[in-house]
């Protein structure tokens, strides 16, 4: 007689008194269960991840001294394709949100449609409190640490929180010295001497740009003049901040780890990039007054775009934000509480999953390329990002208004449906 065994017990390794950002990532997940129909008997493999690698990084320092560091690449799922995502480099993370991030990884490739599964790396570490020559040392042991699970067709790595496109020359080039290979297609978001592509840096930025012109355009709001908050200025927030400006949009605040500005008036983006490559932070940008952290939240704005870091908007500040739309450049930067106050005030949100694919979108372009070893122009790259973009928001809006769920629910149906699709005709092994 068959039994049924359904576990549903976290895994062992995570303390349970403190699930962190991987219990939001579950959270999304159950509320997405009822709409995967038959596709249900397989949702327990988005529940845990299917290898997670903890690793020490001895490193000597500059003075002498040996220092040990905590690495993690955690894979949540390869039915598509090989592991995808970001090393992040910050004193904050943790296996749950390396875990989170890796499961986000796999929802963002599959509702693009990009053949990958979802990855995510990190270490424990302050990178501001190390030399350029200590974070050299410390990538090439990380990265020899996780070769045994990484490679071009396994697990590709790319750049995320505090890391850059040097950071990927030093893994590209200690994962092809480990191989006697040159592997350029091991990471994505190179330098473009090495096999990056051209469109990589400002392709996360251009992609919340893209689609949150779209989310504006079918909610009546007009882009010329739209009011504009932006948290996070690096990559992310900077390229998107640019790119709204230079559509005639008013950026009006700005928050990063430095301070809050304002300028109801607008402020001048281009300038204030300026400042912040002159001074390393936004806090003190001519034409700006300060304003306190929280007051950033309270402002009245038509777009708002979280692109700092998790669990920024939350129940402490979902009551006081006034804006129209929300486009999530961030990973993760709304907790389902929040997103929950914000949704029954009408605010609309366009989920991480879809607002920040753009990255990972060229990083796909990038590593197509290495493999044919021929090479797109920036014009070719951003026309097919804008392509994938404006396909997934449509797709993904059309879910939502099928089912009469939010964009983040629409988008977990569409990509989860796609990854236990893969996992079911694959079948189960052995
Ligand atoms: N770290 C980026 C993200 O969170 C990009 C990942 C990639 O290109 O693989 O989407």
């Amino acid at each position: 007689m068959s039994q049924q065994h359904t576990t549903h017990a976290l895994p062992s390794y995570l303390n349970p008194d403190d699930v962190g950002p991987w219990g939001i990532y579950l959270e999304q997940v159950e509320r997405v269960t009822p709409y995967l129909g038959h596709l249900a008997k397989w949702v327990e493999t988005l529940k845990r991840p299917k290898r997670v690698l903890v690793v020490d990084v001895p490193v000597e320092l500059d003075d002498g001294t040996i220092a040990h560091f905590e690495g993690y690449r955690v894979q949540h799922n390869v039915s598509r394709g090989p592991g995808k995502g970001g090393v992040r480099y910050h004193q904050d993370v943790t296996l749950s949100e390396v875990m989170a991030l890796a499961a986000w990884m796999s929802v963002k490739a599959a509702a693009v449609d990009l053949p990958f599964g979802g990855a995510k790396g990190g270490i424990r570490i302050d990178p501001r409190n190390y030399s350029t020559a200590e974070l050299e040392r410390i990538t090439r042991r990380y990265t020899s640490e996780i070769g045994i699970i990484i490679g071009p067709h396994k697990d590709i790595p790319a750049p995320d929180v505090n890391t850059n496109a040097q950071t990927m020359a030093w893994m590209m080039d200690t994962y092809s010295m480990n191989n006697g290979t040159t592997a350029t297609g091991v990471v994505t978001g190179k330098p473009i001497s090495l096999g990056g592509s051209l469109g990589r840096v400002e392709a996360t930025g251009r992609g919340v740009y893209v689609v949150g012109c779209a989310a504006a355009r079918d909610n009546g709001l007009d882009i010329e003049g739209a009011r504009v908050c932006v948290q996070g200025f690096g990559n992310v927030g900077g390229t998107a901040a640019r790119l709204f400006y230079e559509a005639g949009a008013k950026v009006i605040a700005v928050q990063d780890h430095t301070g809050t500005i304002h300028n109801a008036n607008g402020l001048d983006v281009l300038r204030l990039l300026k400042h912040v490559e002159e001074t390393g932070g936004v806090a003190g940008a001519p034409e700006s007054e300060p304003l306190k952290a929280d007051e950033f939240w309270g402002l009245e704005t038509d777009i708002l775009i979280p692109a700092a870091l998790e669990g920024q908007i939350n129940v402490k500040n979902a009551d006081q934000i006034r804006a129209r739309i929300i486009i999530e450049g961030a990973n993760g930067p709304t907790t389902p509480e929040a997103d929950d106050i914000l949704t029954s005030k009408g605010t609309l949100i366009v989920p991480d999953v879809l607002a920040n694919a753009g990255g990972v979108t060229v990083s796909y372009f990038e590593w197509v390329q290495d493999f044919s070893s021929f090479f797109w122009t920036e014009d070719e790259i951003n026309e097919r990002l804008e392509r994938m973009m404006h396909r997934a928001y449509a797709s993904v809006a059309g879910v939502a208004a099928q089912h009469k769920v939010s964009l983040r629910t629409a988008a977990f149906i569409a990509a989860c449906s796609r990854i236990l699709q893969a996992r079911e005709v694959r079948g189960l092994y052995p």
